[in-house]
């Protein structure tokens, strides 16, 4: 018996059987545009041989118009089943499952054919669809029935019907989207008549065999959203149309309050599939932050789920479920729901990864091989660029010391989990300690290596990051200032009243470490709270009418920044809306266009761009410098006089937008060559 009886007992459909209730929820990645179809295969047998119970593919679009952007994956012909099936192939040669997700996008279309049940553009789209007439939706219905088709004849174990997010179908069921008042708008009746001949098509054209999951959205966390006596109905026509699953979706992509991001707390949203359990007869899955498989046991063993579909997950470790089955669940790499990697990729248009995982996505081009002569390396710093060179290093053979001057290994991961929002960094630091011992790297803490010492390894490996940056303000040298260094090393507090000079990704973090006194970490009632997350059985959508409650910011804060532009703009895509918000939230100032005159002990005194520069005070008991950081590399640079030739990496090579996404890629490839 395994420490996780109910995340791997096994769940027969008759004509298919899971060997556990681990789901690889649906990930966009960007692999399947490439048309490189070995890619594609590469990425998803990894997942089948780690152990996920079925795999769920990135949506495929059904025709063009439905199609995410237009050059979106699709399997409209029968020309692109060969692709697909090769990908089955490799899925099923490793032993794993595959379904096949069918996404039509509605209006989230990024084209302008884009077709919607009404004429109502999204606030998160800039193109209006066309409103479709009973012909369009016929054509709408058969596509996605024709696909399910070709998804049975390329080797798909099922399909993945999306009616959830805000997407086509969803669109449909609510009268934010669907203002019809002919067969297929008006009643609840009229406006499920869609997804549910959606369903019973696919049903037809697949036979009954053949997995059916439907995706269908609890809780849509947008105004004039489904009501929870709508959702239980569709459930329960859902089940009667012939799906064999229920997935639960959690919050439209336009909804204002974060689903998936790192601050949500772990299984924020369980208790909501919770209540659809017992509703129907079939398996639901539940999703949203859930990221362990104690997290994913124990929700299955509360009753609020059959299985867990996590998706980020499987991108940062391929061997989530086998490792939890041999009892190392330890080492299961962790996603830290950053989005950095994958999500900001995928907004950005290029190919995902994931920040503690670089080969994720790039299975065959960036290997882990056993290394033709192991070497002894040193590495100097214990930050992430280190981590992952000692790491990946130690992986392929080679015998690794790691060196650090802190008593502890970490770096600037230390202060990010001391960030309110950021708890994931806890356990992404308490891993690295794992891996250290499992691979057997000896680690000296405390420690700065002597050139005569580095000298004896066959490599050096300076990760020695960055230093925080000295803005040149005049006063800065007054006892009211601080940099971020000290005081998220907690060697200093700050007063009623803070300046943070520098709005990057420090002083937003900063700012939300002042405002926030952490204490509600993890606490899914506050948090719900906080963002106006409602049951959705007492009110429409799951929004609660008052809206987001905050509470008291717990200092006044100002955020400065130079640059004209909005306070945040850096910020990660998918997550920097989130930062602001929050902010704002908490009364945080945000200013622009700042040029900073002098400190004292009244605070900061500043000029505004725009203002007739008039001189403003920000008046302030503490100002902390957030403005950016330098290299730290006076020991490569000792090394090089002596005639070394170490190599560089991280922070201490280019401090300028450097992030752990950055360092850990870096790292690890340079570790795959040595
Ligand atoms: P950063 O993003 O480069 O921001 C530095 C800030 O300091 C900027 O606002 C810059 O704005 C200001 N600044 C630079 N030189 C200055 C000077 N001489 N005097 C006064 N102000 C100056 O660096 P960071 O905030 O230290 O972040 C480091 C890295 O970690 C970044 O890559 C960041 O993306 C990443 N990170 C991200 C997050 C997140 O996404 N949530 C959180 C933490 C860290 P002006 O020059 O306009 O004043
Ligand atoms: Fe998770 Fe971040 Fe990796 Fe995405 S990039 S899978 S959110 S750790």
């Amino acid at each position: 018996m395994t420490g996780y009886p109910n995340l791997l007992s096994p769940l027969d459909f008759g004509f298919l059987t899971l060997p556990n209730r681990a789901v690889m929820g649906s990930m966009h990645t960007g692999l399947e545009e490439t048309g490189d179809w070995n890619r594609v295969a590469a990425f998803y047998a990894e997942r089948a041989l780690g152990g996920a119970g079925i795999i769920v593919t990135g949506g495929i679009a059904p025709n063009r118009e439905g199609a995410v952007f237009p050059k979106a994956a699709a399997l409209c012909t029968a020309g692109e089943v060969t692709g697909h099936r090769s990908v089955t192939r490799r899925v099923h040669d490793c032993g794993g499952r595959i379904a096949m997700q069918i996404l039509h996008a509605g209006r989230y279309a990024y084209g302008e054919n884009c077709v919607a049940p009404s004429a109502i553009k999204s606030p998160i789209s800039p193109f209006t669809p066309r409103e479709l007439d009973a012909e369009g939706i016929e054509k709408q219905i058969s596509d996605i029935a024709d696909t399910a088709a070709r998804a049975r004849e390329a080797g798909y174990d099922g399909i993945e019907i999306m009616a959830s997010e805000g997407y086509f179908l969803n669109q449909f069921l609510v009268r934010r989207t669907n203002r019809r008042t002919d067969a297929w708008g008006g009643s609840y009746e009229n406006r499920m008549r869609l997804p549910l001949q959606v369903l019973r098509r696919c049903r037809s054209s697949t036979g009954a065999d053949f997995l059916i999951i439907f995706r269908l959205s609890l809780i849509d966390l947008v105004e004039e959203g489904s009501n929870w006596d709508e959702v239980t109905k569709l459930a329960r026509a859902v089940e009667n149309a012939g799906a064999d699953i229920i997935n639960t979706g959690i919050g439209w992509h336009e909804a204002r309050i974060p689903t998936i991001a790192t601050s949500v707390p772990r299984r924020a949203f369980a208790w909501v599939t919770k209540k659809l359990m017992g509703t129907v007869g079939i398996p639901v899955i539940a999703s949203n932050r859930v990221n362990s498989p104690e997290v994913a046991e124990e929700i299955i063993a509360e009753g609020c789920c059959d299985l867990v579909s996590m998706a980020r997950p499987f991108l940062a470790d391929a061997e989530f479920i086998a490792k939890a089955t041999r009892g190392h669940a330890k080492s299961i790499v962790p996603c830290i729901a950053c989005n950095q990697a994958c999500l900001d990729h995928t907004f950005a248009g290029k190919i995902s990864t994931c920040l503690v995982n670089p080969r994720a996505c790039h299975e065959e081009s960036l290997r882990y091989d056993p290394a033709p002569v192991p070497k002894r390396i040193a590495v100097v710093g214990a930050g992430p660029a280190g981590l992952a060179t000692a790491l990946v290093s130690a992986m392929r053979g080679h015998k690794v010391e790691l060196f650090e001057k802190a008593d502890r290994i970490g770096g600037q991961l230390n202060m990010a989990r001391r960030i309110p929002g950021k708890e994931e960094f806890h356990g992404l630091v308490e891993w690295y300690e794992t891996m250290l011992t499992e691979l057997g790297i000896t680690l000296r803490l405390a420690t700065n290596p002597e050139i005569n010492q580095l000298s004896t390894y066959d490599e050096i490996i300076i990760a020695t990051g960055v230093k925080p940056r000295t803005p040149e303000i005049a006063g800065q040298e007054s006892a009211n200032v601080l940099n971020y260094a000290e005081l998220l090393g907690g060697d200093a507090e700050a007063g009623r009243r803070v300046a943070i000079i520098g709005a990057g990704g420090i002083g937003f973090d900063v700012a939300e470490f002042l405002v926030s006194d952490g204490r509600n970490a993890g606490d899914i009632d506050a948090w719900l709270t906080e963002w106006g997350v409602a049951d959705p059985e007492q009110h429409r959508g799951g929004l609660h009418p008052s809206g987001a409650l905050p509470g008291q910011p717990l200092r006044q804060v100002t955020l400065l920044q130079r640059k004209p532009t909005r306070p945040g703009k850096g910020l990660g895509k998918t997550t920097g809306w989130i930062h602001r918000g929050k902010l704002r939230m908490k009364q945080v100032e945000m200013l622009s266009g700042v040029d900073y005159r002098r400190i004292d002990n009244d605070g900061v005194h500043i000029t505004l761009a725009g203002n007739g520069a008039s001189p403003r005070l920000i008046a302030a008991d503490t100002i902390i410098i957030c403005a950016g950081q330098v290299p730290e590399r006076s020991l490569a640079e000792r090394l090089q006089q002596a005639g070394h030739r170490p190599y560089l990496i991280g922070g201490a090579v280019e401090a300028k937008e450097l992030d752990a996404k950055r360092a850990i890629d870096q790292g690890s490839r340079l570790a795959a060559e040595l």
